[in-house]
């Protein structure tokens, strides 16, 4: 039995169920809310260590939903889309969702997601006395040096380099837009896109070794970036 509980907001019946039995047979437990109000009131009563929120919702929108619980409370929401809605990704994310599935999605992937989720829960609770120092796999960034190795192996990254790479381990297992990179990395006066992003992220994956087996930052294709935690 996994002490994880997970808020599923979802207003379709048949997703509803293969969500929850997914979960009951995985040793989750979990609370079912159809809609976006019983959804804020469960998370603010209950206090869900997970939701995994449909965006269509009945009575409101699903980005309503992340903006209002996020107002008060970090959990990690993971959004469930329907293919093609990358506008709506994109606006969750903003918003503040950590992570999203596209239906129709498979038992593995949901389950895959919950368990990334968890590790990075893990890991800021493990780390919070020690932030100076960011490991994950091979990979070890010392923020107060601006020391980043790989495999013990010092890495020499280009400014922005190090501020693309150290903006996706503040966030490691968030999925973060292309508008959220660009404005953190350049902020919003100064002329930049996303091809020069593309650009930068190659050379910082190069540097990263990332043709190798592990894949340390995904791309989402029309969204953004996302470092996994290993
Ligand atoms: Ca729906």
């Amino acid at each position: 039995m996994n002490d994880v509980r997970i808020l599923i907001v979802e207003d379709d019946k048949s997703i509803m169920n293969l969500i929850s039995i997914t979960l009951k047979i995985n040793g989750y437990s979990y609370l079912a809310a159809e809609g976006g109000a019983e959804a804020i009131s469960l998370c603010a009563l209950q206090h869900p260590d997970l939701i995994l929120l449909d965006l269509g919702l009945p009575d409101m929108d699903g980005t309503e939903v992340i903006r209002t619980v996020r107002s008060w409370s970090a959990v990690p929401i993971v959004v469930i889309s329907a293919r093609g809605e990358d506008k709506d990704k994109i606006d969750a994310l903003d918003s503040g969702a950590d992570d999203y599935l596209t239906k129709p999605f498979s038992v593995a992937e949901l389950l895959a997601r919950i368990r990334a989720v968890q590790r990075r829960l893990q890991y800021s609770r493990s780390s919070s006395e020690e932030q100076s120092v960011f490991v994950n796999g091979g990979l070890r960034i010392d923020y107060a040096s601006s020391l980043v190795t790989l495999d013990g192996e010092e890495l020499h990254l280009t400014p922005i380099e190090y501020k693309l790479l150290t903006l996706l381990a503040k966030n490691v297992g968030k999925v973060l837009t292309h508008s959220y990179i660009i404005d953190h990395i350049w902020g919003n006066g100064i002329e930049s896109d996303i091809v020069s992003l593309r650009v930068y992220m190659a050379g910082l994956r190069k540097k990263l070794k990332q043709n190798r087996d592990t894949s340390l930052i995904q791309t989402h294709v029309g969204i953004g970036y996302q470092m996994i935690r290993l």
